[in-house]
């Protein structure tokens, strides 16, 4: 057997399109032991030697990157999606809570039975109505003011 440029340049063909070793032989009219020496002589880039395992392999490969993505998209959509109704859901509960929570500025003494709290609706974000936060802010200003 003789290699010609021609015969290599087939051979490197071939097995860049995957062909076995005894598949390239026989088109090259070599024997297959010919075509894996001379492959490893040329440091033809080595790849598994049954064909179908290399076509086996190759056809996941283009799907491998969708399918990487298919399972990722589900989760992230689901992930982006997922705080949304959470967020729907507890906004107007917020709402809900900050507009229907009562001020809790006592009114009375503490123990007797005319001792209340204000129930006026407090302001938002604030434990007591306005006029009893701003009451409430002037007593810790005072209160500083005192230990100052
Ligand atoms: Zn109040």
């Amino acid at each position: 057997m003789e290699w010609t440029d021609d015969t290599i340049a087939r051979l490197r063909a071939l097995w860049g399109e995957g062909l076995s070793t005894a598949e390239i032989g026989r088109r090259l009219s070599i024997s297959k032991n010919a075509v894996v020496g001379k492959a490893h002589r040329l440091n033809l880039p080595s790849r598994p030697s049954p064909i179908r395992r290399t076509e086996g392999d190759a056809t996941p490969r283009p799907a491998a990157p969708k399918r990487a993505q298919g399972p990722t998209l589900p989760p992230l959509a689901a992930s982006m999606g997922a705080p949304v109704p959470a967020l729907r859901a507890i906004m107007p509960a917020q709402k809900f809570t900050t507009r229907a929570t009562p001020c809790c500025w006592p009114i009375g003494e503490p123990g007797k039975p005319s001792f209340h709290f204000c129930n006026a609706s407090a302001a938002q974000g604030k434990p007591y109505c306005e006029e009893h936060a701003a009451i409430a802010y002037v007593r810790v200003r005072d209160r500083r003011e005192d230990a100052a």
